[in-house]
């Protein structure tokens, strides 16, 4: 998908900050961080957003939260936010699913 900026990322046509790369996901450096550890857990296949994911492969979303929270272990003292924003008017940008892994200190806006 020549497009997707996620494929292309994942392609090594535009560089990456790879934190991890594993046979189904990757992870990478958000290139405009809003936490001290801010960390786009994807998979490799090009899926539209979360909920496609889960019905089409749930294994690789399942694969997805244990690497974020090895990115988190590893960065974060494993505590951290998972958030997919699914939609323009929520906020989604890039429409390969990325689940934005957040973390660092104490987060300041709670959403609960
Ligand atoms: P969304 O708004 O779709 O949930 O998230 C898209 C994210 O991609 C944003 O947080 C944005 O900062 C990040 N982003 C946009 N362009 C690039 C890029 O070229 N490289 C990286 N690493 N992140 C990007
Ligand atoms: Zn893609």
């Amino acid at each position: 998908m020549d497009s997707c900026l996620i494929c292309a990322i994942i392609a090594g046509e535009i560089p990456g900050d790879f934190v991890l790369q594993e046979e189904h996901v990757v992870a990478f450096r958000d290139i405009n961080p809003k936490a001290p550890v801010h960390v786009l857990v994807v998979p490799r296949v090009h899926v539209e957003n979360v909920a496609e994911l889960a019905a089409t492969s749930p294994q690789i979303l399942a694969a997805m939260a244990t690497a974020a929270q090895r990115i988190a272990d590893s960065e974060t003292g494993g505590q951290f936010r998972w958030i997919f924003n699914t939609g323009e008017n929520a906020g989604q940008t890039v429409f390969h699913v990325h689940g934005h892994v957040i973390g660092g200190g104490v987060l300041s806006w709670d959403p609960a």
